[in-house]
């Protein structure tokens, strides 16, 4: 991945993608003081970028870092870089993280670096496909306590038990991994939020200890906006049994219908449908909606 053509915005300068490099004894490496995002451009715009920018930035401050540029100068750099990169549609990716002047877990005057990758991601807008549905396993890491780690915040390090849940799912054939809270609330997946339909109604967990997605809200939104009602509450395992329909919401999941979790089954449906097809239109961007 590293030795691509095209160019990384690190630190404020347009640098060739190969050369985008930092040391061995970064402080975000070792310690995990690194927040990053993930946003997705159609048709050449980022979808809320604005938003995406911004939760970068109070990412940065819950780890107690001060991101060096303002959201005007990181939306322009990400445009920038977009347009320089060349793609319509694509994966936005900028990361924040302590540098390598000091190494302990103390490292205050470390420089607070910052980059953006822009790499080419179709969008898969194909409904049929979509309609299919995956299967997650179930995880055995849970969302931590929101006491226990800085949950609001889209750290590097939260992501260590999404990696190894997300590995031992996929060797056992399931695409992704449903996660439980801390106290066996169900949580989301490992990249993505979930939620259930059951009798019309959508149903989907209160995001008190995980990230309350950028895609979440925007579906909530959505969804309220063809007239059905979503209900944010604590869910319990044991209630899969009851929904008939099941998926998930995130920048790179848009939404994605879900078949299987565990032992559960679930049959993609209107609902679902509905959204998938109201996400991809609200994706677009209307200038090229209108062409
Ligand atoms: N939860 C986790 C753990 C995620 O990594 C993501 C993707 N950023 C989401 C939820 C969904 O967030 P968003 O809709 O803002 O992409």
């Amino acid at each position: 991945f590293d030795q691509r053509d095209g160019e990384i915005w690190f630190n404020g300068e347009f640098v060739a993608w190969k050369d985008a490099k930092i040391h061995v004894l970064t402080h975000g490496l070792h310690y995990a003081s690194s927040v990053f995002e993930g946003e997705r451009a159609y048709g050449g715009e980022v979808f809320k970028l604005r938003e995406h920018t911004e939760r970068l930035i109070e990412s940065g401050r819950i780890l107690g870092f001060k991101v060096p540029y303002s959201a005007d100068e990181i939306d322009a750099a990400t445009n920038e870089l977009l347009r320089r990169q060349g793609f319509a549609d694509a994966y936005v990716r900028p990361v924040a993280w302590r540098g390598s002047e000091m190494m302990g877990v103390s490292a205050q005057n470390n420089r607070i670096n910052v980059a953006i990758a822009i790499w080419q991601w179709p969008s898969y807008f194909d409904p049929e496909q979509k309609m299919k549905g995956i299967r997650l396993d179930l995880a055995e890491y849970r969302r931590p306590d929101p006491k226990t780690a800085p949950s609001k915040s889209k750290a590097a390090g939260l992501y260590m038990i999404c990696t190894i849940s997300k590995h031992a799912a996929e060797a056992k054939g399931y695409a992704d991994a449903l996660m439980l809270d801390w106290r066996g609330y169900v949580a989301e997946a490992t990249g993505a939020n979930v939620f259930f339909v059951k009798d019309g109604v959508i149903h989907t967990p209160k995001a008190d200890c995980f990230l309350d997605g950028i895609t979440r809200r925007t579906v909530i939104d959505l969804a309220k906006r063809r007239g059905l009602t979503v209900i944010e509450r604590e869910i319990m395992p044991e209630e899969l049994s009851g929904f008939s329909e099941c998926f998930l919401t995130g920048t790179a999941a848009e939404v994605t219908p879900v078949a299987e979790i565990a032992d559960w089954r679930f049959t993609p449906g209107e609902i679902s449908k509905r959204l998938v097809e109201d996400y991809a239109a609200e994706v677009t961007p209307k200038r090229a909606a209108a062409e």
